[in-house]
């Protein structure tokens, strides 16, 4: 018999019948005799409810107590759903992040699992109960509480299928496994079987929120067999595999991961001298604001074109970091956040060359103006206007042959 863990996504709990579904589902693995923790998400649209909440009172909420609002959409759910197994006869006890010991560092909003205690759960298991555990959530040294980020339930129940050694962390949501692209998006995306672990990061690092990234980095850390699957129908999902042997047959691209989250800044006419790099993004580190995509220009007369991408929440505190920078003289700072970036994803880029070359031509046939490219060993991401950014994504898996064949 194995010890699973299993999280279930904001929709999966989104009603009480929903919970009642899942309470089922664990009722039945719990039957077959296997040990099962539980880590649950809070009711779909409770996590932005709360946000809006606290918007209402301040433009900046003070990140420590965001934590301690937003936590408490999950500690509805644990209740609910140890309440919906105890109706059906199974032994259940729920824990907030805090209880079951999930120490973090400190950064609110985004701290990271340092530790985890895994006595409370293993004697609860051992006495024949499921524990349900709220995802997202833990407390830092001082005892406050932290939360993972946006979607961070997923590595609450790989952190902790890591620290029980679990057989398998399967993660229950709204589609039933990994796509080669978003399914909400293209309707010819397919299910993969499985897909290597440094895939599935690439493609989370560029905007799949299928999973959250850090999830997927620690399991490939620790070696977590991973799953996703649907938690409304059954079937195999999509396991997410160490082996990424070069398999000649196995497409090039493996997924298409897409995101508008980002936005960008130009810096024209900057000064063409040693340092202006950091000129330019020195002030915005300052700031805390993360970089992703950077480009810069050849320089003609002296001056160059300098060009980067932030987080679009982050957009109007870089532009104006960059506007009240003293270094920099007076170049046109213009800002844009009405981009998207669209990356080809797969280990056979490796061995394979052409990709960037065909993708290229792909979007240029369709008319789409690619505005910055950056490329790794199994990734190629591309900055095009926000508006083209499904044309490119349906143009891109049918030119890669991933389209499913009879949508
Ligand atoms: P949960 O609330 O269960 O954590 P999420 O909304 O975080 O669910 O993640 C599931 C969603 O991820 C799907 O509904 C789908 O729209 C989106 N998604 C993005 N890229 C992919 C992909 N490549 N494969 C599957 N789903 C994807
Ligand atoms: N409820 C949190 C969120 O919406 C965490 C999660 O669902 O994983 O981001
Ligand atoms: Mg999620």
């Amino acid at each position: 018999m194995a010890l699973i863990v299993q999280k279930y996504g904001g929709t999966s709990v989104g009603t009480p019948e929903r919970i009642g579904a899942v309470a089922d589902r664990v009722a039945r693995f719990r039957k077959e005799g296997h040990d099962v923790v539980v880590v649950v998400s809070a009711m779909s649209g409770e996590t932005n409810r709360l946000i809006s909440l606290a918007n209402e009172i301040t433009d900046e909420p003070v990140p420590r107590e965001m934590d301690v609002l937003v936590t408490t959409g999950e500690q509805v759910t644990i209740s609910l759903l140890s309440m919906a197994l105890i109706k059906r006869g199974v032994d259940a006890r729920s824990y907030t992040g805090s209880q079951v010991a999930i120490e973090t560092d400190s950064s609110f909003m985004k701290a990271r699992i340092e530790k985890i205690d895994d006595h409370r759960m293993r004697a609860d298991l051992d006495a024949g109960r499921v524990v349900v555990v709220a995802g997202f959530q833990g407390r830092d040294p001082e005892g406050n509480i932290t939360t993972l980020g946006r979607g961070g339930s997923d590595t609450t129940a790989v952190a902790l299928a890591a620290a029980l050694q679990a057989d398998e962390c399967q993660i229950y949501t709204d589609v039933d496994g990994v796509y080669t692209t978003d399914p909400r998006v293209v309707d010819k995306a397919r299910r993969l079987d499985s897909i290597t672990f440094e895939e599935m990061l690439e493609m989370a690092s560029q905007g799949s929120k299928v999973l959250q990234i850090r999830s997927v980095e620690f399991a490939g850390k620790y070696n977590v067999p991973l799953r996703v699957l649907s938690s409304f129908e059954e079937g195999p999902g999509t396991l997410i595999t160490v082996d990424d042997e070069v398999d000649m047959e196995k497409p090039v691209i493996s997924g298409i991961a897409f995101t508008r989250d980002e936005a960008k800044i130009i810096v024209r006419g900057a000064p063409d001298t040693p340092g202006i790099a950091y000129k330019i993004l020195g002030p915005v580190s300052d700031a805390n604001i993360e970089v992703d995509m950077i480009v810069q220009n050849a320089g003609a007369a002296g001056a160059t074109d300098f060009t980067f991408t932030v987080h679009r929440n982050d957009f109007k505190r870089a532009m104006t970091a960059l506007e009240k920078s003293s270094e920099l003289g007076s170049p046109e700072i213009i800002g844009d956040d009405t981009i998207a970036k669209v990356s080809l994803v797969g280990v056979g880029m490796r061995s394979h060359a052409g990709v960037a070359s065909k993708m290229f031509e792909t979007l240029g046939a369709e008319g789409v103006n690619i505005e910055m490219i950056s490329t790794s060993e199994i990734k190629i991401s591309v900055v095009i206007e926000e508006k083209y950014l499904e044309l490119a994504v349906r143009a891109l898996h049918s030119a890669f042959e991933l389209d499913r064949e009879s949508a």
